[in-house]
């Protein structure tokens, strides 16, 4: 007897982020080409490659923040819905870290953190911010919760905006060079908080060039150049032994 769809057996087996055959131009460029990828619950992916490869073109077509031309993109099988319908769920789902902080700079640290699970999630104000205190608690910020985002460095103010995302309790976690506009004195401590962060064990797309993070936290290292993945591999064997001249030359510049 065939398992029907979404049985637990099938739920707990299938990819919690899947993309299949996705394409997407702007124009003639063809920013992904044919991209084929699965996370599973609790795997942490590296996104790595040139400036230009398409890595947030495609941290934003899982975030549904840019539509695809052609392919599936599935969230813990559920199809990403079509152009015009509800994304709330879809973005609650899916947790998005840019390189810019974008806090609220007009609210309060706390109030940054409490917004969307008050009017996303329905939370009660009182439930909000206890919830809220535990994250700042956890990225190590509970005593500026009273601040407004200016008073705070650019480490603490994006250990607040993983806090905000963390808030609406994510199934998936994307980072998109979350540690790229940040002096270098403050890199360690939000990749700390990311590393503590896997290790609970959440699902986690990061676009990043931070070797030493990769090699601490990755599962897999995916490498992007021309919109294409060009190649897949533990960190391991991709930083000793990269496969492709592509990667050879983008490691060749990096390291
Ligand atoms: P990466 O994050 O790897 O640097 P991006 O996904 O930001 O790459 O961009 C990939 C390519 O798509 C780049 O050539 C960029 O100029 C182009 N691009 C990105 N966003 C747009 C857009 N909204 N309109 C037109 N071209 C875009
Ligand atoms: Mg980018």
């Amino acid at each position: 007897m065939s398992e029907s769809p979404g049985s637990s057996a099938e739920s707990g087996d299938r990819p919690l982020v899947r993309l299949e055959h996705v394409n997407k131009h702007f124009g003639e460029l063809h920013v992904l080409n044919d991209i084929n990828l699965d996370v599973t619950r609790g795997e942490v992916v590296i996104v790595i490659g040139p400036s230009g490869s398409g890595k947030s073109t495609l941290c934003r077509a899982i975030n549904r923040l840019e539509t695809i031309d052609d392919g599936v993109i599935e969230i813990d099988g559920v199809r990403l819905p079509e152009e015009g319908k509800p994304l709330a769920q879809l973005r609650a789902d899916v947790g998005m870290v840019f390189q810019s902080f974008n806090l609220f700079a007009h609210k309060t640290i706390l109030e940054n953190v409490t917004l969307g699970p008050i009017k996303v999630r329905g939370l009660p104000k009182a439930q909000a911010r206890e919830e809220a205190m535990a994250l700042l608690e956890r990225v190590g910020i509970a005593n500026q919760a009273q601040k407004y985002p200016a008073a705070l460095s650019g480490g603490q103010q994006q250990r607040v905006a993983i806090a905000r995302s963390l808030a609406m309790r994510p199934k998936v976690m994307l980072f998109d060079e979350p540690t790229s506009a940040l002096d270098p004195e403050m890199i360690n401590e939000v990749l700390d908080v990311m590393t503590d962060l896997a290790k609970e064990g959440m699902t986690m797309i990061v676009v990043t060039h931070e070797m030493g993070f990769a090699r601490k936290a990755a599962n897999r290292v995916v490498f992007m150049a021309d919109g294409l993945i060009q190649e897949e591999a533990t960190p391991e064997e991709f930083f000793t032994n990269p496969q492709s001249e592509r990667a050879k030359d983008f490691l060749s510049k990096i390291l």
